[in-house]
């Protein structure tokens, strides 16, 4: 058997549907974000970085990262074990209470990341739960798709935001039956946001417990950062809310907060979560800096806020089509594959400007976009050397504009 052949076959076929993932090799410059090096063909070149998850550059906050260095000092470096045996490190404690404390519930649990968190809490809920059934966004991310099938429990698919087909679905269920909704708030590619107060109305009318993923709004929603479910005064009637503490907080790992009996269920069933080691200590420390940080200062969710207007503002003025949504995510939509990919490639290589495009599978085919996530540090200057770029190429490539 020619292994190496059956795996050239399956990437050639990715390579012809033009979904072959090339990534650029970037090195984080720390002080200087959203400055980096871009390493290729053996030189090195100086980018600003316009795609970033670590929306508020909480990743280079020297509260963030003295929180890391102490702990490293004080604990070394790696937890020493699964969450059972000897790795529960007081650092883990500490950041548990304190995601329990953002988001007004009883009790918190950390994961490996957000992916897992998804993945090993709907994948218990839906097998531990006799007879439950999961009632799914159809946007909802890969990591909860995974972990719904994972469960074999029966799934619902409900239309995107839409708690009247949401409410249709409910009403054929047997009210004895335990429910599952699972949703998110602020969905990453369009940069939409869930009618959560309709959608929890309707769960509640149902007896169906809620699941939500905050990952894109944790840190960045709320006076407080505790996404967009506190942002609403919702966070009491959401069952489980879902985090990561690797985008808006900058460092690493995932968790759910709910009840004191919901989280030592998932605590003491998830696979996914007892049988791997746990978070490193100095990243918990590093993530619970980066919590409290923004939980007390508003300045970098405000400044963010004016920088995203002021890009929406600048594409307004030149008509380049950018999708209208109440959130920082401002997708610039190209509708072609190919152009996308040939813009993101001359940003890069003629401006200094890195922008993944983002093409099928990820979104719809003629939905191909640059997703743009303006942080707090980038400047005036490189929104305008960002829009004057985008304005000479959307001539370049015979683009459409929006009229005013
Ligand atoms: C990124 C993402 C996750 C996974 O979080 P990680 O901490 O990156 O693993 C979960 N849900 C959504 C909606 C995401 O975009």
């Amino acid at each position: 058997m020619d292994y190496d052949a059956l795996f050239e076959k399956h990437l050639s076929a990715l390579r012809d549907a033009g979904n072959y993932r090339v990534f650029a090799e970037l090195e984080r410059c720390s002080g200087v974000f959203p400055q980096a090096k871009w390493h290729h063909d053996g030189a090195t070149s100086d980018v600003t970085v316009w795609c970033s998850n670590d929306y508020l550059g909480m990743g280079q906050h020297p509260i963030v990262t003295q929180a890391m260095h102490e702990a490293i000092d004080r604990c070394g470096a790696g937890a020493g074990g699964t969450r059972n045996i000897s790795g529960t490190n007081h650092d883990h404690v500490l950041l548990e209470a304190e995601l329990s404390d953002l988001h007004g519930k009883e009790a918190a649990l950390l994961f490996t990341s957000g992916y897992v968190s998804n993945w090993a809490s709907l994948g218990t809920l839906g097998s531990k739960l006799e007879n439950c059934v999961i009632l799914s966004d159809s946007l909802n991310h890969a990591s909860m798709i995974e972990g719904i099938r994972h469960s074999r429990a029966e799934k619902m698919i409900w239309r995107h935001n839409d708690p009247e087909d949401l409410d249709r679905k409910l009403s054929t269920l047997s009210p004895d039956r335990p429910k599952v909704v699972a949703f998110e708030s602020v969905y990453s590619m369009d940069g939409d946001i869930a009618p959560m107060e309709e959608i929890l109305d309707v769960a509640e009318k149902h007896g169906a417990m809620t699941y939500l993923d905050e990952v894109h709004a944790v840190g960045l929603y709320g006076p407080r950062g505790g996404g967009i479910a506190e942002e609403r005064g919702l966070m009491d009637r959401v069952t489980l809310i879902e985090g990561t503490l690797g985008k808006a907080f900058g460092v690493h790992g995932g968790y759910i907060t709910g009840s004191a009996a919901l989280i030592d269920f998932i605590r003491s069933f998830a696979s996914g979560f007892i049988f791997t080691t746990a978070l490193p200590p100095a990243v918990a420390a590093g993530a619970r800096a980066s919590i409290r940080h923004l939980k007390e200062s508003s300045v970098e969710r405000d400044l963010q806020k004016s920088n995203v207007a002021l890009l929406r503002k600048r594409l307004d003025a030149l008509g380049i089509p950018h999708l209208p949504n109440p959130s920082h995510i401002v997708p610039v939509m190209v509708k072609d594959p190919v152009k996308c990919k040939m813009i993101s490639d001359i940003l890069l290589s003629d401006y200094g400007i890195y922008v993944q495009p983002i093409n099928y599978p990820t979104v719809p085919q003629g939905t191909e976009r640059l997703r743009f996530t303006p942080s707090p540090m980038h400047t005036t200057e490189d929104i305008d050397h960002l829009t004057r770029a985008l304005g000479s190429l959307w001539s370049q490539c015979a683009l459409a504009r929006s009229v005013a």
